[in-house]
Protein backbone atom coordinates (compact mmCIF):
# COMPACT_ATOMS: atom_id res chain seq x y z
CA UNK A 1 0.00 0.00 0.00
CA UNK A 2 2.82 1.74 0.94
CA UNK A 3 4.61 1.66 -2.73
CA UNK A 4 1.55 2.40 -4.41
CA UNK A 5 0.96 5.37 -2.31
CA UNK A 6 4.57 6.43 -2.90
CA UNK A 7 5.08 6.96 0.50
CA UNK A 8 7.51 5.53 3.44
CA UNK A 9 6.23 2.16 5.78
CA UNK A 10 6.12 3.12 9.06
CA UNK A 11 4.80 1.69 12.49
CA UNK A 12 3.41 2.67 15.45
CA UNK A 13 4.94 4.39 18.05
CA UNK A 14 6.23 7.24 16.21
CA UNK A 15 6.04 10.81 16.72
CA UNK A 16 4.34 13.25 15.33
CA UNK A 17 4.19 17.11 16.21
CA UNK A 18 6.23 16.42 18.83
CA UNK A 19 3.39 13.62 20.54
CA UNK A 20 4.30 9.90 20.78
CA UNK A 21 1.28 8.43 18.85
CA UNK A 22 0.47 4.94 19.16
CA UNK A 23 2.57 4.47 22.28
CA UNK A 24 1.44 3.23 25.85
CA UNK A 25 1.58 6.83 27.53
CA UNK A 26 1.34 5.45 30.81
CA UNK A 27 4.57 3.73 30.50
CA UNK A 28 7.14 5.95 32.41
CA UNK A 29 9.41 6.21 29.31
CA UNK A 30 6.84 7.94 27.16
CA UNK A 31 7.74 10.98 29.04
CA UNK A 32 11.32 10.89 28.75
CA UNK A 33 11.01 14.01 25.78
CA UNK A 34 8.93 16.11 28.95
CA UNK A 35 11.69 14.92 31.80
CA UNK A 36 14.56 15.62 29.26
CA UNK A 37 12.77 19.38 28.32
CA UNK A 38 12.62 20.00 31.93
CA UNK A 39 16.24 18.94 32.76
CA UNK A 40 17.16 21.38 29.54
CA UNK A 41 15.28 24.60 30.77
CA UNK A 42 16.54 23.62 34.31
CA UNK A 43 20.39 23.65 33.75
CA UNK A 44 22.81 24.16 36.77
CA UNK A 45 24.34 27.65 35.34
CA UNK A 46 20.82 28.75 35.12
CA UNK A 47 20.27 27.68 38.75
CA UNK A 48 23.38 29.48 40.18
CA UNK A 49 23.22 32.89 37.84
CA UNK A 50 19.47 33.98 38.76
CA UNK A 51 17.87 35.08 41.75
CA UNK A 52 15.63 33.66 43.85
CA UNK A 53 13.29 35.69 41.84
CA UNK A 54 14.59 35.23 38.58
CA UNK A 55 14.50 31.01 39.00
CA UNK A 56 10.65 31.50 40.34
CA UNK A 57 10.04 33.43 37.40
CA UNK A 58 11.01 30.42 35.35
CA UNK A 59 9.67 27.94 37.58
CA UNK A 60 6.19 29.74 37.15
CA UNK A 61 6.27 30.78 33.35
CA UNK A 62 8.36 28.50 31.72
CA UNK A 63 7.93 25.32 33.75
CA UNK A 64 4.75 25.63 33.91
CA UNK A 65 3.65 25.99 30.38
CA UNK A 66 6.52 23.40 29.14
CA UNK A 67 4.00 20.44 29.54
CA UNK A 68 1.23 22.31 28.03
CA UNK A 69 1.31 20.20 24.89
CA UNK A 70 1.56 16.51 26.69
CA UNK A 71 -0.67 17.88 29.45
CA UNK A 72 -3.73 18.49 27.35
CA UNK A 73 -3.52 15.33 25.52
CA UNK A 74 -2.46 12.78 28.69
CA UNK A 75 -3.00 12.60 31.75
CA UNK A 76 0.73 11.84 33.48
CA UNK A 77 1.13 8.95 35.46
CA UNK A 78 1.51 9.72 39.67
CA UNK A 79 5.19 9.20 39.33
CA UNK A 80 6.14 11.92 36.36
CA UNK A 81 4.32 14.50 38.01
CA UNK A 82 6.48 13.74 41.43
CA UNK A 83 9.82 13.46 39.45
CA UNK A 84 8.65 16.90 37.62
CA UNK A 85 7.65 18.69 40.86
CA UNK A 86 11.04 17.85 42.47
CA UNK A 87 12.82 19.01 39.56
CA UNK A 88 10.82 22.45 39.61
CA UNK A 89 11.18 22.77 43.62
CA UNK A 90 14.72 21.89 43.81
CA UNK A 91 15.95 24.40 41.05
CA UNK A 92 13.52 27.08 42.62
CA UNK A 93 16.21 26.83 45.73
CA UNK A 94 19.07 26.83 44.04
CA UNK A 95 20.06 23.10 43.46
CA UNK A 96 20.18 20.24 40.93
CA UNK A 97 19.57 16.82 40.36
CA UNK A 98 23.03 15.84 42.20
CA UNK A 99 22.90 18.75 44.76
CA UNK A 100 19.73 19.59 46.59
CA UNK A 101 19.69 22.68 49.10
CA UNK A 102 17.58 23.64 51.76
CA UNK A 103 13.83 23.97 50.58
CA UNK A 104 12.42 27.06 53.24
CA UNK A 105 9.06 26.84 52.24
CA UNK A 106 6.95 23.67 51.83
CA UNK A 107 5.96 23.14 47.93
CA UNK A 108 2.99 22.66 48.92
CA UNK A 109 2.59 26.06 50.07
CA UNK A 110 4.58 27.65 47.21
CA UNK A 111 2.13 26.37 44.50
CA UNK A 112 -1.07 27.86 46.74
CA UNK A 113 -2.39 31.07 45.35
CA UNK A 114 -1.38 34.30 46.30
CA UNK A 115 -4.39 34.88 48.03
CA UNK A 116 -4.02 31.45 49.75
CA UNK A 117 -0.92 32.58 51.00
CA UNK A 118 1.35 30.80 48.63
CA UNK A 119 3.31 32.61 45.26
CA UNK A 120 0.82 30.93 43.04
CA UNK A 121 3.51 28.55 40.82
CA UNK A 122 0.55 26.24 40.40
CA UNK A 123 0.93 22.56 41.07
CA UNK A 124 1.56 20.27 37.60
CA UNK A 125 -1.40 17.99 38.63
CA UNK A 126 -3.83 20.29 38.34
CA UNK A 127 -2.51 21.91 35.35
CA UNK A 128 -3.38 18.08 33.75
CA UNK A 129 -6.58 17.54 34.95
CA UNK A 130 -7.83 21.05 34.38
CA UNK A 131 -6.70 20.95 30.60
CA UNK A 132 -7.90 17.40 30.13
CA UNK A 133 -11.22 18.67 31.09
CA UNK A 134 -10.94 21.22 28.70
CA UNK A 135 -11.90 18.40 26.15
CA UNK A 136 -15.52 17.67 27.54
CA UNK A 137 -16.12 21.33 27.54
CA UNK A 138 -15.03 21.37 23.70
CA UNK A 139 -17.62 18.36 23.18
CA UNK A 140 -20.48 19.27 24.57
CA UNK A 141 -19.99 23.27 23.25
CA UNK A 142 -18.67 21.89 19.72
CA UNK A 143 -21.96 19.90 19.10
CA UNK A 144 -24.22 22.45 18.92
CA UNK A 145 -21.96 24.40 15.56
CA UNK A 146 -22.06 20.53 14.71
CA UNK A 147 -26.31 20.42 15.34
CA UNK A 148 -26.51 23.17 13.37
CA UNK A 149 -25.50 22.02 10.09
CA UNK A 150 -28.19 19.46 10.09
CA UNK A 151 -31.17 20.94 8.28
CA UNK A 152 -34.29 20.69 9.78
CA UNK A 153 -33.16 20.11 13.28
CA UNK A 154 -34.92 22.79 15.53
CA UNK A 155 -32.69 24.36 18.09
CA UNK A 156 -33.20 26.40 20.90
CA UNK A 157 -32.21 30.32 21.43
CA UNK A 158 -30.10 29.70 23.93
CA UNK A 159 -26.40 28.96 23.64
CA UNK A 160 -25.51 25.51 24.27
CA UNK A 161 -22.65 25.82 26.70
CA UNK A 162 -21.09 23.75 28.72
CA UNK A 163 -22.14 25.26 31.84
CA UNK A 164 -20.72 24.25 35.47
CA UNK A 165 -21.30 25.27 39.15
CA UNK A 166 -18.36 27.65 40.80
CA UNK A 167 -17.76 27.89 44.59
CA UNK A 168 -20.12 30.19 45.08
CA UNK A 169 -23.02 28.36 43.22
CA UNK A 170 -23.54 30.53 40.23
CA UNK A 171 -23.07 28.71 36.76
CA UNK A 172 -20.21 30.03 34.41
CA UNK A 173 -18.73 28.76 31.32
CA UNK A 174 -15.99 26.38 31.90
CA UNK A 175 -12.70 27.84 31.75
CA UNK A 176 -9.37 25.70 32.77
CA UNK A 177 -8.09 28.42 34.62
CA UNK A 178 -11.22 28.51 36.70
CA UNK A 179 -11.47 24.95 36.76
CA UNK A 180 -7.45 24.98 38.12
CA UNK A 181 -8.12 27.73 40.56
CA UNK A 182 -10.89 25.76 42.27
CA UNK A 183 -8.93 22.58 42.24
CA UNK A 184 -5.84 24.56 44.17
CA UNK A 185 -7.88 26.54 46.19
CA UNK A 186 -10.56 24.32 47.76
CA UNK A 187 -8.09 23.27 50.58
CA UNK A 188 -6.92 26.39 51.73
CA UNK A 189 -8.46 29.18 53.47
CA UNK A 190 -8.49 33.08 51.61
CA UNK A 191 -5.86 35.02 52.88
CA UNK A 192 -7.01 38.58 53.45
CA UNK A 193 -4.14 41.13 53.80
CA UNK A 194 -2.21 40.03 50.50
CA UNK A 195 1.04 42.29 50.55
CA UNK A 196 2.73 41.27 46.91
CA UNK A 197 3.12 44.31 45.27
CA UNK A 198 3.60 44.60 41.45
CA UNK A 199 5.06 47.76 41.47
CA UNK A 200 8.27 46.19 43.25
CA UNK A 201 10.25 43.69 41.57
CA UNK A 202 9.25 39.84 42.51
CA UNK A 203 12.63 39.20 44.03
CA UNK A 204 11.61 41.90 46.62
CA UNK A 205 8.17 40.43 46.94
CA UNK A 206 9.71 37.05 47.52
CA UNK A 207 12.50 37.79 50.22
CA UNK A 208 9.29 39.58 51.84
CA UNK A 209 7.01 36.74 51.79
CA UNK A 210 10.07 34.19 53.15
CA UNK A 211 10.39 36.68 55.74
CA UNK A 212 7.11 36.72 57.04
CA UNK A 213 7.40 33.36 57.24
CA UNK A 214 10.31 33.15 59.35
CA UNK A 215 11.87 31.08 56.39
CA UNK A 216 15.00 33.47 55.31
CA UNK A 217 18.98 31.94 56.09
CA UNK A 218 19.71 34.08 58.95
CA UNK A 219 22.17 32.51 61.77
CA UNK A 220 19.13 31.34 63.99
CA UNK A 221 17.56 29.45 61.29
CA UNK A 222 20.71 28.22 59.84
CA UNK A 223 21.10 26.71 62.94
CA UNK A 224 18.10 25.39 63.75
CA UNK A 225 18.76 23.22 60.51
CA UNK A 226 21.85 21.93 61.98
CA UNK A 227 24.38 24.05 59.47
CA UNK A 228 27.46 25.30 61.37
CA UNK A 229 27.79 29.20 61.21
CA UNK A 230 30.19 29.75 63.75
CA UNK A 231 28.70 32.67 66.20
CA UNK A 232 25.06 33.09 65.76
CA UNK A 233 25.23 36.75 66.89
CA UNK A 234 23.85 39.86 64.52
CA UNK A 235 26.18 40.52 61.80
CA UNK A 236 25.27 44.41 62.36
CA UNK A 237 24.68 44.81 65.56
CA UNK A 238 26.62 41.81 67.28
CA UNK A 239 24.48 42.79 70.17
CA UNK A 240 21.55 39.53 70.01
CA UNK A 241 21.39 36.47 68.25
CA UNK A 242 20.18 37.08 64.45
CA UNK A 243 16.66 35.99 64.04
CA UNK A 244 14.36 37.57 60.95
CA UNK A 245 12.65 39.36 63.53
CA UNK A 246 15.56 40.57 65.58
CA UNK A 247 17.48 42.16 61.77
CA UNK A 248 14.20 43.46 60.24
CA UNK A 249 12.44 44.72 64.05
CA UNK A 250 14.76 44.47 67.08
CA UNK A 251 18.03 45.38 66.29
CA UNK A 252 18.95 48.80 67.15
CA UNK A 253 20.43 49.75 63.57
CA UNK A 254 16.97 48.67 62.41
CA UNK A 255 15.16 50.74 64.51
CA UNK A 256 17.62 53.81 63.29
CA UNK A 257 16.74 53.06 59.47
CA UNK A 258 13.05 53.06 60.45
CA UNK A 259 13.16 56.39 62.30
CA UNK A 260 14.79 57.96 59.50
CA UNK A 261 12.28 56.16 56.77
CA UNK A 262 9.24 56.91 58.90
CA UNK A 263 10.42 60.80 59.36
CA UNK A 264 10.86 60.69 55.49
CA UNK A 265 7.30 59.61 54.34
CA UNK A 266 5.53 61.60 57.32
CA UNK A 267 4.27 58.91 59.49
CA UNK A 268 4.54 59.11 63.33
CA UNK A 269 7.49 56.90 64.60
CA UNK A 270 6.77 54.00 66.16
CA UNK A 271 9.01 51.38 68.66
CA UNK A 272 8.27 48.40 66.71
CA UNK A 273 8.66 44.67 68.67
CA UNK A 274 6.56 42.13 67.80
CA UNK A 275 6.96 40.57 64.48
CA UNK A 276 7.58 41.57 60.57
CA UNK A 277 4.34 41.57 59.99
CA UNK A 278 3.53 44.77 62.35
CA UNK A 279 5.66 46.79 59.87
CA UNK A 280 4.65 46.26 56.84
CA UNK A 281 0.43 46.76 58.09
CA UNK A 282 2.02 49.62 59.85
CA UNK A 283 1.33 52.50 56.91
CA UNK A 284 -2.47 50.93 55.81
CA UNK A 285 -3.23 52.41 59.82
CA UNK A 286 -3.34 56.24 58.82
CA UNK A 287 -5.58 58.08 56.58
CA UNK A 288 -4.49 58.58 53.17
CA UNK A 289 -5.10 58.08 49.65
CA UNK A 290 -4.65 54.69 48.09
CA UNK A 291 -1.67 55.59 45.89
CA UNK A 292 0.44 57.28 48.84
CA UNK A 293 -0.46 54.33 51.29
CA UNK A 294 1.18 51.58 48.32
CA UNK A 295 3.84 53.75 47.82
CA UNK A 296 4.78 53.72 51.54
CA UNK A 297 4.14 49.65 51.32
CA UNK A 298 6.68 49.62 48.39
CA UNK A 299 9.19 51.34 50.21
CA UNK A 300 9.01 49.53 53.62
CA UNK A 301 9.53 46.06 51.33
CA UNK A 302 12.73 47.62 50.09
CA UNK A 303 13.41 48.14 53.24
CA UNK A 304 13.52 44.73 54.27
CA UNK A 305 15.79 43.92 51.04
CA UNK A 306 17.91 46.95 51.48
CA UNK A 307 18.52 45.65 55.43
CA UNK A 308 19.44 42.14 53.71
CA UNK A 309 21.73 43.35 51.33
CA UNK A 310 23.81 45.46 53.70
CA UNK A 311 23.98 42.19 55.94
CA UNK A 312 25.04 39.94 53.31
CA UNK A 313 27.67 42.70 52.07
CA UNK A 314 29.36 42.65 55.66
CA UNK A 315 29.21 39.10 56.51
CA UNK A 316 30.34 37.89 52.55
CA UNK A 317 32.47 40.90 51.28
CA UNK A 318 33.63 42.07 54.89
CA UNK A 319 32.03 45.54 54.12
CA UNK A 320 31.89 48.27 56.76
CA UNK A 321 28.26 49.15 57.79
CA UNK A 322 26.99 52.78 56.64
CA UNK A 323 24.10 54.46 57.84
CA UNK A 324 24.17 56.93 54.85
CA UNK A 325 24.80 54.23 52.23
CA UNK A 326 21.48 51.90 53.70
CA UNK A 327 19.48 55.11 53.74
CA UNK A 328 20.29 56.20 50.19
CA UNK A 329 19.98 53.24 48.54
CA UNK A 330 16.29 52.86 49.78
CA UNK A 331 15.71 55.78 48.51
CA UNK A 332 17.26 54.93 45.28
CA UNK A 333 16.16 51.78 44.91
CA UNK A 334 12.60 52.47 45.52
CA UNK A 335 12.51 55.35 43.14
CA UNK A 336 13.47 53.28 40.55
CA UNK A 337 11.80 50.81 40.97
CA UNK A 338 8.38 52.12 42.07
CA UNK A 339 8.11 55.31 39.55
CA UNK A 340 9.81 53.44 36.59
CA UNK A 341 7.36 50.97 36.83
CA UNK A 342 4.13 53.71 37.44
CA UNK A 343 4.82 56.66 35.13
CA UNK A 344 1.68 58.06 34.76
CA UNK A 345 2.04 59.21 38.29
CA UNK A 346 4.70 61.70 37.23
CA UNK A 347 6.72 61.11 40.43
CA UNK A 348 10.42 62.80 40.21
CA UNK A 349 13.26 62.62 42.23
CA UNK A 350 12.58 65.95 43.85
CA UNK A 351 9.31 65.19 44.58
CA UNK A 352 10.57 61.94 46.20
CA UNK A 353 12.77 63.26 48.35
CA UNK A 354 10.45 65.51 49.96
CA UNK A 355 7.91 62.68 49.74
CA UNK A 356 5.47 65.38 48.53
CA UNK A 357 3.11 64.82 45.45
CA UNK A 358 0.63 67.30 45.50
ZN1 LIG B 1 21.38 43.48 65.35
Amino acid sequence: MASVLNCKASKVPFVYLGLPIGANINHKKNWKPILEKFDSVLSKWKAKVLSFGGRFTLVKSVLGSLGVYYFSLFKAPTGILKKLESKRRRFLWGGNEDNERISWVAWQKIIRDKDRGGLGVRSLKVINLALLAKWWSRYKNELATCKSLLAGLEMKDKPDLWLWKDVEGSEVEYRVKNLRWEMDNMKYQKVEDNFLLKCIPIKVNCFVWRLLLDRVATKEALLVRGINVGDNKCVICEAAPESALHLMVRCKVARWIWAIILEWVKLPGFNFSKSVREIIDYPAKFKMNKMECELIQAIVLVKCWEIWLTRNDMLFNKKMFSMVKVINDIKVMSFLWVCNRNKRLGIDWEKWGRFQFS
